[in-house]
């Protein structure tokens, strides 16, 4: 965990950033050429759709792949980012990753109308305008469909700031990307939101679909979820799905589409695409194989 005290010079202890100490200075500095240096990469995590067992798609997360130190997860680094404000710099790196690839799946599935690639956007994204510049200039250079593009934020980032939130997501909205809320029921429970801010998708947050089968409490809220879902006309994604049971209790409460080691880890963008294309050229096709995901 990240520790600071006060002055200019934090002291920042991470594990994986290195087991010395350094000057929050200093990380910030070499993240910021670690972004010059194209150090960081996008990984997918497949999306299955459950009424087809096939893939539709991916959730782009952000990896950076530290020469001496090995491969840095976001968890180490994000909220450095946003502290710092780098995390403008790799939220555009991220979005044109993710366009790209996802225009690239298109092609190579024509036909496959639902494909659809999630990104993560974060609280300091959310508040900064340049945001809905980033997206259409994303969506511009690769040529996706905006439909297929789905914009990711927590329950939290929406309660932080709420107008400028919501006008940031309406001017979104506007260029065609669809909202989703990420960890949904993690965050603050006011379901108020639902109805002002224009959301699409929930993902069912994995702590809850960690427990299907064993907790009843988590049976309850995921059922809960998921009609509240249905009655608004949203997709749900059930995230964290590492084992059959779960994968079919989420299916049999009426999830759309999962998420988790079960079927994939997140794998390189050429990975997605080759179970992709394979995936929608045969006829009897299965979740994806377990082995894939490394
Ligand atoms: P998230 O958006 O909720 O992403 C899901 C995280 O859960 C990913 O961790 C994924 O690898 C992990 N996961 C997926 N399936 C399973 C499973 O079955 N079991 C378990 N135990 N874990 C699973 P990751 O990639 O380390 O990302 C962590 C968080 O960092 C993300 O949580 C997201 O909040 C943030 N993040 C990742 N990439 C980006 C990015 O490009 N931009 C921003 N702003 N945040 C990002
Ligand atoms: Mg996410
Ligand atoms: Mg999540
Ligand atoms: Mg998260």
């Amino acid at each position: 965990a990240a520790k600071r005290s006060a002055g200019t010079d934090f002291v920042v202890y991470e594990p994986g950033l290195g087991n010395t100490t350094s000057t929050r200075k200093d990380v910030v500095a070499e993240l910021a050429q670690a972004i010059e240096d194209g150090e960081l990469r996008t990984v997918y995590q497949p999306l299955i759709d459950l009424r087809s067992g096939r893939p539709i798609g991916a959730e782009a997360l952000v990896r950076w792949q530290h020469p001496v130190d090995g491969l840095r997860s976001p968890d180490q680094f994000i909220g450095l980012a946003e502290e710092s404000g780098l995390i403008t710099r790799i939220g555009e790196l991220v979005l044109g990753d993710a366009c790209r690839q996802a225009a690239r799946w298109v092609a190579e599935c024509q036909g496959q109308d639902d494909l659809l690639v999630t990104v993560n956007l974060s609280a300091r994204q959310v508040a900064d305008d340049q945001i809905v510049d980033q997206v259409r200039e994303a969506l511009a250079a690769s040529g996706l469909d905006p439909h297929r593009l789905v914009l990711e934020i927590t329950e939290t980032v929406l309660m932080q700031d709420r107008d400028a939130a919501a006008a940031t997501l309406w001017l979104l909205k506007g260029l065609g990307v669809r909202i989703a809320i990420d960890d949904f029921g993690t965050g603050y429970s006011s379901l108020a939101y639902l109805r002002r801010f224009p959301i699409d998708m929930l993902k069912v947050a994995r702590e809850f679909v960690d427990g299907l089968g064993r907790d009843a409490h988590d049976d309850v809220i995921t059922r809960a979820i998921v009609e509240l879902a249905g009655t608004l006309g949203l997709l749900t994604v059930a995230e964290g799905v590492e084992t059959t049971q779960q994968s079919e209790t989420v299916t049999a409460l009426g999830c759309d589409i999962a998420q988790g080691y079960l079927f994939s880890r997140p794998i390189e963008a050429d990975a997605v695409s080759a179970v992709m294309s394979a995936s929608w050229l045969s006829d009897n096709v299965r979740p994806l194989p377990v082995e894939l995901g490394r």
